[in-house]
C-alpha cells in the first residue's frame, strides 16, 4: 500500500466496507477499512489521511463520537470527514466539529454517482494541497539556499575590503621604508656636492670615502632586501618560490654567517656553536635567508644582549636554534608572526613584517620547519628543523 492517496472507510459492518471500498477505488488511491472506532484511531494515527468516511450508527464508537476525537487530536483535526448514515438529513448537525475541517454527508442508500464525485473532490483537493505544500517547501528551499548565497557574498565582500585595506596599508609600509634609506641616500649626495663644489678636498679623503661607501651599500641593501622580500612573496603566492638544492655544508654556512654579523660591528656579541659538517641537500641561498632573517630579527629585538646560534643534528635533522635575550614575544604572538605583514604593535619595528613569513615558507619549501620559544622581557629562541635527507 504505497500510492501516495490513503483514504480510510469505518464501519463496523464487513458487507458495507466492502461495498463501500468498490464504489470509492480510484487510481493512486490507497483504501483502509477499519470496523470500529478504536481500530480507526489505530490507522489514523500510523497513515496520513487524504479522507475518512466514517459510518453513523456504529456499535460502541459512533462515527460522530470518532470524528470528534478526531478533531480533537491535532494529527487527525484536518482530515476531511464524509459521514454515511441512514438517517434523515435533519441529523446531519448532530456533528459539532465543522470549523476545524471540512464535514460531508453521504446518505443510505449510497447512490454511486454521488459517492465517487464527493470522494474525487476531496481526493483532489487533498492533491492540490499536497502540491502546494511541496512548491512552498521548494521556496523555503530556494530562499534559504538565497540567504546562503548572500551571506557568503558578504563574507566575500568584507574580505575583499580586508584585503583592500591590507594592500593599502601594505603600500603605504613600503613606501614608508623606501623612503628612509632613499632620504639618507638623497641627504648625503646633496652634502658630498656641497663638499665638491666649495673645493673641500678632506672631506673626500681614502678612509671617509671608504666610509661613504660602505654607508651608502648598507643603504642599497636595505632597499634591495626590501625589493627582494616582495618579490618572493608574490612568488610564494603563485606557487613559483623555487628551491634548487645543493651539496651544503650547514655548519660552514652558519659560520661564514656569524662572522659576517660579528664585522657588522654590532653591539651583541654572537657566538656559534656547532656540529662540524653538518651536510645536505638544501638551497644554500635560501638557507642563508632564513639565517640572515633570524640573526636580523635577533640583532633588531635582542636588547643588545649578547646572541647565540647552534647547530646540531637529531632524529635525522638539522636544528638551527638562534637564541636573543631581548624583548621577547607574548604567546598570543608567538603564531601570529609567522603570517604576512605581522609586525606586534607597540613596537618600533623597521621591517614590513614579511621576513618571518618568508622564512617559514622557504623552511617548509625544504619540507622542514620553523618554531618558536619566547618569553616577554626574557628573549626568544627560533629553531629551524631541516631533513637531513629528503
Ligand atoms: P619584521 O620585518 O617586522 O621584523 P618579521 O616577520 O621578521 O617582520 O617579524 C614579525 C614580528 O615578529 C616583528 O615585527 C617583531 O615584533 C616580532 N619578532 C621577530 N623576531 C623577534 C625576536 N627575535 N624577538 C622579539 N620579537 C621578534
Amino acid at each position: 500500500m504505497n500510492s501516495d492517496i490513503k483514504l480510510l472507510i469505518v464501519d463496523d459492518l464487513p458487507d458495507n466496507l466492502l461495498a463501500l471500498e468498490a464504489l470509492i477505488r480510484c487510481d493512486g488511491c490507497a483504501i483502509y477499512q477499519a470496523s470500529s472506532g478504536e481500530e480507526a484511531l489505530t490507522l489514523l494515527l500510523e497513515h496520513e489521511f487524504a479522507l475518512a468516511i466514517l459510518d453513523v450508527q456504529m456499535i460502541g464508537m459512533t462515527g460522530f463520537e470518532l470524528a470528534e476525537l478526531m478533531r480533537g487530536m491535532e494529527k487527525t483535526r484536518h482530515i476531511p470527514i464524509v459521514f454515511v448514515t441512514a438517517a434523515g438529513r435533519d441529523l446531519n448537525y448532530a456533528f459539532k466539529g465543522y470549523e476545524s475541517g471540512a464535514v460531508d454527508f453521504l446518505y443510505k442508500p449510497l447512490d454511486v454517482h454521488a459517492v465517487k464525485s464527493k470522494v474525487n473532490v476531496f481526493v483532489d483537493l487533498y492533491r492540490q494541497r499536497q502540491e502546494v505544500k511541496r512548491q512552498v517547501t521548494a521556496l523555503e528551499e530556494a530562499r534559504r539556499q538565497q540567504d546562503m548565497l548572500l551571506a557568503e557574498l558578504q563574507t566575500a565582500e568584507h574580505e575583499l575590503q580586508d584585503a583592500l585595506q591590507i594592500r593599502d596599508q601594505f603600500m603605504s609600509m613600503v613606501a614608508h621604508e623606501l623612503r628612509t634609506p632613499l632620504s639618507v641616500l638623497s641627504l648625503d649626495t646633496q652634502v658630498r656636492q656641497r663638499h665638491l663644489e666649495q673645493g673641500n678636498s678632506s672631506f673626500f679623503s681614502a678612509p671617509q670615502l671608504t666610509h661613504m661607501f660602505s654607508k651608502d651599500l648598507r643603504q642599497v641593501k636595505s632597499m634591495s632586501r626590501l625589493i627582494e622580500d616582495m618579490l618572493d612573496v608574490s612568488r610564494i603566492r603563485n606557487g613559483k618560490l623555487s628551491i634548487r638544492p645543493s651539496l651544503t655544508n650547514l655548519s660552514w654556512l652558519l659560520d661564514r654567517l656569524v662572522e659576517d654579523f660579528s664585522n657588522l660591528g654590532g653591539e651583541s656579541a654572537i657566538t656559534l656553536t656547532a656540529e662540524p659538517d653538518v651536510v645536505g641537500m638544501w638551497d644554500e641561498f635560501r638557507i642563508e635567508q632564513i639565517i640572515v632573517n633570524l640573526l636580523t630579527n635577533a640583532l633588531r629585538y635582542g636588547a643588545s644582549q649578547p646572541i647565540e646560534v647552534t647547530l646540531r643534528t637529531s632524529n635525522n635533522a638539522a636544528l638551527i636554534v638562534v637564541r636573543d635575550h631581548g624583548i621577547g614575544i607574548a604567546p598570543e604572538e608567538q603564531e601570529r608572526i609567522f603570517e604576512q605583514f605581522v609586525r606586534v604593535a607597540d613596537r618600533s619595528s623597521t621591517g614590513l613584517g614579511l621576513g618571518l613569513y618568508i622564512t617559514k615558507q622557504l623552511a617548509a619549501a625544504h619540507s622542514g620547519a620553523i618554531s618558536v620559544e619566547s618569553r616577554l622581557g626574557k628573549g626568544s629562541a627560533f629553531t629551524v628543523k631541516l631533513p637531513l635527507n629528503r
